[in-house]
């Protein structure tokens, strides 16, 4: 079913059948895409200081990688010293990745060269996220047909990650919370269904994976956390420079906290869960109550029920200056705030992203969360983290998918 030529590069990459001097050599080779891809181009001689291994071994194993396609000769950079060897580094047109972001009502889709290198992004594509078979290959027969759009070959398109909200174990490419129709898991569902290889991550993950290695945001930070706003509420962790998953990749899952005394029931069946209170949502219900009551917005004179209320109305409207809007939304930032205070008490991180849909309500939210975290948290503690707003915005999630995709193949463990 697989698109990719059995003999490519990337699918030996895969070195099932590996044994000896053969996969050490397979892991080099890893080793120096990893490097390339982390620290830019390099000559052979500081690739073989940095990675330990004998010049000729270096030169050996570049000759093959550039054989391969994978690597290209960058040539001698200019010099005042004098006679300089050459640059090497990855060739970016040798592979390519795709990203979906799955949200409730569309699509973003993205796509990175080797170099990881955003080429295409495509947001908002239709798409009506129901937990169905038929949404299921709704959701393929979009990938499919905007794939084949695409001006690469397929067989150089080596990977599609899929980002979705929930409980995702990516390691066996599970989903818990959406498509978890077939005995197979829905990486394997995925993969038959489109001819790709697929990689499943827990959505928020994904988006801070994507502003960790690809916003600019993220300068020498290590210790990061980035919180995704939108129907749910969502945590991706950096820990050392390193994603936290947590023993099933379930970690992270801040939404579910029981911040709240409240009667109100989550969609996770538990009550007093941050999600109740300050979330999409929580802003969804909060407005259409107030509606009820008699508060008049700009959206009063089409909503006949809460189903009629999207999240990005309420956005748009706060954006237009609704005041109602701009008020929940004040509410809501407040609750979060103080959910984020306990974070920066439990992980004492340098840097803190506000990212989601919300976010795009900018000061409206981003304002009354750090009035909440100055209000509940230990100045010694909040004065180490700084509070930002995402700079990615929507192409975190799809950007994210792609790199881990990458990252994913590169691995030598
Ligand atoms: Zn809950």
């Amino acid at each position: 079913m697989s698109n990719l030529p059995e003999n490519s590069f990337f699918e030996s990459l895969k070195a099932e059948d590996l044994s000896g001097v053969a996969y050490k050599n397979h892991l080099l080779k890893k080793k120096v895409l990893n490097y390339f891809s982390n620290f830019g181009n390099s000559t052979i001689q500081d690739l073989s200081k940095a990675l330990n291994i004998s010049t000729p071994k270096m030169g050996q194993i570049i000759l093959e990688l550039t054989e391969n396609g994978v690597v290209q000769d960058y040539g001698k950079v200019d010099s005042s010293v004098g006679r300089r060897p050459n640059q090497y580094g990855l060739n970016a047109s040798s592979a390519f990745f795709v990203g979906i972001e799955v949200k409730k009502e569309y699509i973003n889709l993205g796509l990175t060269d080797f170099k990881n290198q955003l080429l295409k992004f495509l947001p908002h594509i239709p798409y009506n996220l129901d937990n169905t078979e038929e949404a299921l290959d709704e959701l393929c027969k979009i990938i499919n047909q905007q794939i084949d759009k695409f001006n690469v070959p397929k067989s150089k398109i080596i990977g599609i990650g899929i980002n979705l909200s929930g409980r995702i174990n990516y390691k066996t490419g599970y989903s818990y919370s959406y498509f978890n129709f077939s005995e197979n898991p829905l990486s394997k569902v995925f993969r038959t269904k489109t001819g790709f290889p697929t990689f499943l991550e827990n959505d928020s993950r994904a988006m801070a994976f994507g502003e960790f290695k690809g916003g600019g945001i993220v300068k020498e930070e290590k210790n990061v956390l980035f919180i995704n706003v939108g129907y749910g509420i969502g945590m991706g962790i950096m820990i050392n420079g390193e994603l936290v998953y947590g023993k099933s990749g379930f970690s992270g899952e801040i939404g579910h906290i029981p911040l709240f005394e409240n009667e109100i029931i989550c969609h996770c069946g538990k009550k007093g869960c941050l999600e109740t209170e300050a979330s999409g949502r929580a802003l969804i219900s909060k407005f259409y109550k107030k509606l009820q009551e008699g508060s008049q917005s700009t959206l009063s004179h089409r909503i006949k029920s809460e189903n009629d209320l999207k999240l990005n109305d309420i956005i748009n409207a706060a954006l237009n200056d609704d005041v109602l809007a701009i008020e929940l939304i004040d509410e809501i930032g407040k609750k979060l705030g103080r959910g984020i205070s306990a974070l920066l008490h439990l992980y004492n991180p340098e840097l803190v992203i506000i990212g989601g849909s919300l976010a795009k309500t900018g000061d409206y939210l981003f304002l009354p969360i750090k009035m909440a975290i100055n209000k509940y948290s230990l100045s010694l503690v909040s004065n180490d983290s700084k509070i930002v707003l995402s700079e990615l915005g929507e192409k975190a999630g799809a950007l994210g998918a792609c790199q881990l995709v990458r990252k994913r193949l590169l691995q030598s463990e």
